[in-house]
């Protein structure tokens, strides 16, 4: 949103459920979006004393990353990426480690493009002259490279000749070839070092539920929003932005409080507290009994649902588990003639007879004792 600061506010979900990927240190506090995540390599590679001599290799057929590696037998770590893509149109080289991903967020925030995507092959052929795969730095032509910081700590590298079946070996940043920028472009891996102390960083999955932007001046400057301080001098506001994520709460503690069987509402943030499910709503005294419950626990603000489909018993008690209803109330032929009804909390298996006439007590005991 622009301004100098942002914090986000994430719920860990263990799930597939998260639509961000966190990574946080096992030992201090640090944690950060893979957007924002940085690291310490807990092994780097060693670093040759000599530059040697470049030299082209045939690699036939080996153009992905196992292919050459294997081929030429180095580890991953000693190849370099060099990927194309499209910064507003314009062709743009990313140069990685073999071992690394690219972080698409972090490429476009260092060019500051609008969009980015990957280079179609007929682009990849116009700029390096030959075949996808075979990209590499070295006369590479009238396109910026932005170089991770590993790379230019890496030395005898080796790189993709931009000819079909061709790598070359040996090659060193700055000898053979200039970086346009230097910017860290890549997911900080787990495993890893924090960048702040010696634990490791862990990944995980996570839903965003709130953030704050420390916005300054950006906007009130734009906008000429401004107030008279005890001087009377005109300044403009500072602003913040503060948010909740209204509809990804529920979906955060739907990812939470579930079991196989469906949701488990905390009663803070249920839709409803009751479900009320007559066995028979189509006969006159589960009918009754059913509006009656309905009544009490409503004119005593508990929010009720009624289940008064003519559903079969198991159609009714799937569809209550599946939406999570806190509270659950079962008028049956057998108890009601004893004038009690069945109540039970969604997140167990117990279940209790209680006096019809003491229904809106029960519940409010049962919902105090939960969650
Ligand atoms: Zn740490």
């Amino acid at each position: 949103m622009g301004g100098k600061a942002a914090h986000e506010f994430m719920l860990i979900v263990d799930t597939e459920g998260g639509e961000e990927t966190l990574l946080f240190c096992d030992k201090c506090e640090y944690a950060a979006n893979i957007e924002k995540a940085t690291f310490r390599e807990a092994n780097p590679p060693r670093v040759d004393k000599e530059l040697k001599p470049m030299k082209e290799v045939d690699t036939p057929g080996a153009s992905t990353i196992e292919e050459v590696t294997a081929f030429l037998n180095v580890e991953a770590r000693k190849l370099v990426k060099t990927l194309i893509y499209l910064a507003d149109g314009k062709p743009v080289a990313a140069l990685i480690r073999g071992d690394r991903e690219l972080n698409l967020i972090k490429l476009k925030n260092h060019l500051g493009a609008v969009e980015l995507e990957s280079a179609p092959a007929s682009v990849v052929m116009e700029v390096t002259d030959c075949p996808v795969g075979f990209a590499g730095p070295i006369g590479l032509k009238g396109v910026p490279m932005v170089v991770d910081p590993e790379v230019t700590r890496l030395r005898n590298f080796v790189v993709g000749a931009n000819k079909n079946d061709k790598h070359v070996t040996n090659v060193n940043i700055d000898r053979d070839f200039t970086a346009t920028s230097v910017a860290d472009i890549i997911n900080a891996p787990k495993g890893e070092l924090c960048p702040h102390c010696d634990g490791h960083l862990l990944e995980k999955r996570g839903i965003e539920v709130g953030n704050t932007f420390m916005l300054g001046t950006k906007y009130s400057e734009s906008m000429d929003a401004k107030f008279l301080d005890a001087e009377g001098n005109e300044k403009p506001f500072i602003m913040g932005s503060y948010g909740i994520g209204i509809t990804r709460t529920p979906q955060a503690a739907v990812e939470r409080y579930h079991d196989e069987k469906g949701i488990v509402w905390p009663k803070n943030i249920a839709p409803y507290l009751v479900e009320i499910i007559p066995l028979n709503y189509d006969r006159e005294d589960h009918h009754r009994a059913a509006e009656q419950i309905y009544r009490d626990l409503v004119n005593n603000k508990i929010d009720c649902l009624l289940d008064d489909r003519s559903e079969r018993a198991g159609v009714k008690f799937n569809d209550a588990d599946l939406i999570g209803i806190p509270a659950r109330i079962v008028i049956g032929d057998k108890s009601l003639k004893e004038g009690k009804i069945e109540l039970k909390y969604r997140g167990s298996d117990k279940a209790g007879l209680v006096d019809k006439k003491n229904v809106v007590e029960a519940v409010r005991d049962l919902l105090n004792e939960v969650n």
